[in-house]
């Protein structure tokens, strides 16, 4: 489409051109060495624009295209960015919230169509020692084995939403892919939440 555009201007410029060469007033093309008026930016007789000033010059043209897509691209994801998560964002509290306690616990749970899978749930108990209030909690999980070699790891995210400067409990499960067996001790952490005052999700 945009070239078409560009190409009906063109032929429009090129034919209104041709009736108005005055004789004496004329320079030499640069592209095909004809006689053509002074002041033309498009050549009236093999149709090259000759100066880049022109704002209906094709570079011209996509050039303020491409930055009017890509400003609005941006804006865009922008816009919908904030909706889900507005600022503050939790990269300025890193660290705010704090797991005061937590401990696993295995269930063995019924797997379909026969058999049995053991599950790993870690609960426990965050604090929000910042003033701003969090949703969209997530966390990285590692195991070790009885040596401190790590052996499985997970990231998981729970959903409950912890005030300014208060606590809650979480509870987030994890399947094992290691034999259960191995598993010797945990670490869980918070690497991030989301602010609460954004509506969308
Ligand atoms: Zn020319």
């Amino acid at each position: 489409m945009v070239a078409s555009v560009i190409i009906l201007i063109s032929n429009k410029r090129g034919r209104l051109g041709k009736t108005n060469v005055n004789a004496e007033n004329q320079k030499s093309c640069p592209f095909c060495a004809e006689m053509i008026p002074a002041p033309a930016k498009l050549c009236p007789r093999c149709g090259q624009w000759l100066s880049l000033g022109s704002f209906r010059h094709p570079v011209v043209i996509i050039s303020v295209m491409l930055v009017f897509f890509f400003g609005m691209a941006f804006a865009i994801s922008t816009f919908f960015t904030r909706l889900v998560n507005p600022p503050p964002y939790y990269d300025e509290y890193l660290g705010s919230l704090k797991l005061v306690e937590s401990r696993l616990n295995w269930i063995e749970r019924d797997k379909q169509p026969s058999g049995k899978e053991n599950q790993i749930y870690i609960t426990g108990i965050v604090t929000n020692q910042c003033p701003v209030a969090w949703r969209n909690i997530e966390f990285e999980c590692r195991f070790f084995d009885r040596n401190g070699k790590m052996i499985d790891a997970a990231n998981t995210s729970s959903y409950f939403t912890i005030q300014a400067h208060d606590s809650s409990a979480f509870r987030v499960s994890v399947l094992p892919t290691a034999p259960t067996n191995q598993y010797a001790a945990y670490k869980i952490f918070v690497t991030t939440a989301r602010n609460v005052k954004g509506w969308l999700f």
